[in-house]
């Protein structure tokens, strides 16, 4: 017989899977790592799963308490599976930019999710940062996980994702390609595939409206960089601690457009069903392709399940009220009007 002892044994040894239509002529192996393969869809289940245990160990979460978190939906899906078979309580703080698929979802595990303004400061009291930091005053026995600056978002890519991905190529990648939110993910892969091999380019996705870019190449932080943008999951209005800059050779920004289509793209094309910040990571890497030699490894990560974005990218009206829809073909209902 064999079985797991519960859903959170499945996390992890997720596939990697090459990319065939979309990247044709493109020089090199372009790989996709599909972290929808995880039990709530997404890259953060890892992660989720290390914060809390890491806080059990160090005492700061006891039996019966309660899970405090400003999240966009995936480490909220992680942390609220793991809060099931854990025992604790969670409360979300999360912004109105989010689909509605990932609120019901987190609801769907017994989580309480409170939606707060996207478009202000994150100092701001109506923030969802600052009405998860007044939550975690308030409730006792409570923990905040706070994945921007809390270490073991790293570490978990550090110990697990970045070890998979250098089995999984035989130690053959040359590059890593990951969408930047938290950092978590590019910081801890990038540091455990430089250790292995400094030459790996480590390149991050970030989004226009977020500062990462000109703070890896200038080293300033720039508000005129910041301003309201689509895309989910990439790219931020402050600076993380889980962003390791060191570990990062180079930023590339992608539209909100580009991400949309590429996202779309990957499913038709691919047959994979991704999320919008997998479109921008693929996206990113078409921008830089020329820059790819024959030998080329490319390991991109695919954070999120595309049914979190039915009601964006997924929808033909969404798209076109912004815009972004082209080439519209006549679809078989249109030519049987006509
Ligand atoms: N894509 C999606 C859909 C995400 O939810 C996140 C996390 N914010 C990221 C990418 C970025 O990953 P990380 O936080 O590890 O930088």
């Amino acid at each position: 017989m064999m079985w797991y002892n519960n859903i959170l044994e499945t996390i992890g040894n997720t596939p990697l899977v090459k990319l065939n239509t979309i990247t044709k002529g493109i020089k090199g192996t372009i790989l996709l790592k599909v972290e929808t393969a995880n039990p709530g869809n997404s890259i953060k289940d890892r992660m989720a799963v290390k914060m809390i245990e890491d806080a059990e160990q160090a005492g700061l979460l006891k039996p019966g308490g309660t899970i405090i978190e400003g999240t966009s939906g995936n480490t909220g899906m992680g942390l609220a599976m793991a809060a099931v078979i854990k025992g604790y309580r969670c409360i979300f703080t999360t912004t109105d930019k989010q689909s509605k698929e990932k609120i019901d979802a987190l609801r769907a595990f017994g989580a309480e999710v409170i939606v707060c303004p996207t478009n202000v400061d994150p100092d701001d009291p109506r923030s969802y940062y600052s009405v998860s930091s007044r939550l975690e005053r308030e409730i006792p026995n409570s923990w905040k996980a706070n994945q921007y600056d809390n270490l073991s978002n790293t570490q978990a890519h550090y110990e697990q994702t970045g070890p998979e991905i250098w089995e999984q190529t035989g130690g053959k990648i040359t590059h890593f390609i990951a969408g930047v939110g938290t950092g978590g993910t590019i910081s801890g892969v990038g540091r455990y595939l430089k250790e292995r091999n400094p030459a790996i380019q480590v390149w991050g996705i970030d989004s226009y409206g977020s500062v990462f870019k000109k703070y890896k190449e200038t080293g300033i932080f720039d508000k005129e960089e910041i301003y309201p943008y689509i895309t989910e999951g990439i790219g931020e209005d402050f600076l993380p601690k889980n962003v390791d800059f060191s570990v990062i050779d180079r930023f590339e920004k992608v539209t909100d457009k580009d991400a949309a289509l590429m996202t779309r793209e990957i499913a038709r094309k691919e047959g994979i069903f991704a999320g919008n910040s997998s479109g921008a990571a693929v996206a990113g890497l078409l921008q830089l392709k020329d820059e790819l030699t024959d030998d080329a490894v490319v390991v991109i990560i695919l954070h999120d399940h595309g049914s979190r974005y039915m009601a964006k990218m997924y929808n033909d009206d969404w798209l076109r009220e912004r815009g972004f829809l082209k080439d519209e073909k006549l679809t078989a209902l249109a030519i049987l009007k006509k």
